[in-house]
């Protein structure tokens, strides 16, 4: 299957979730770290209000291949 090269963004109003499909190696840490937030069998496949911002960045810290990534949306560093 041929790799897209899209971004997604997702916002939960605090941050928002950036994913590089291109970058995904399907490593499943997201998944595993915060199951309610990362769905692969859903769509859209990212839920950002089904966890705390605090758990999605201590996931997101987890994928290997930097597919996943966030920022604030106010602008504050992370
Ligand atoms: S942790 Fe990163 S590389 Fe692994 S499946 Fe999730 S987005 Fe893809």
């Amino acid at each position: 299957m041929e790799k897209e090269n899209i971004t997604k963004e997702y916002t939960n109003g605090e941050i928002t979730i950036v994913w590089k499909a291109s970058k995904c190696i399907h490593s499943g840490n997201c998944v595993k770290g915060s199951p309610d937030v990362f769905q692969p069998k859903t769509k859209p496949w990212v839920k950002p209000n089904a966890s705390p911002t605090e758990q999605i960045i201590k996931t997101i810290d987890t994928c290997p291949s930097g597919a996943l990534s966030y920022y604030y949306n106010d602008g504050r560093e992370g």
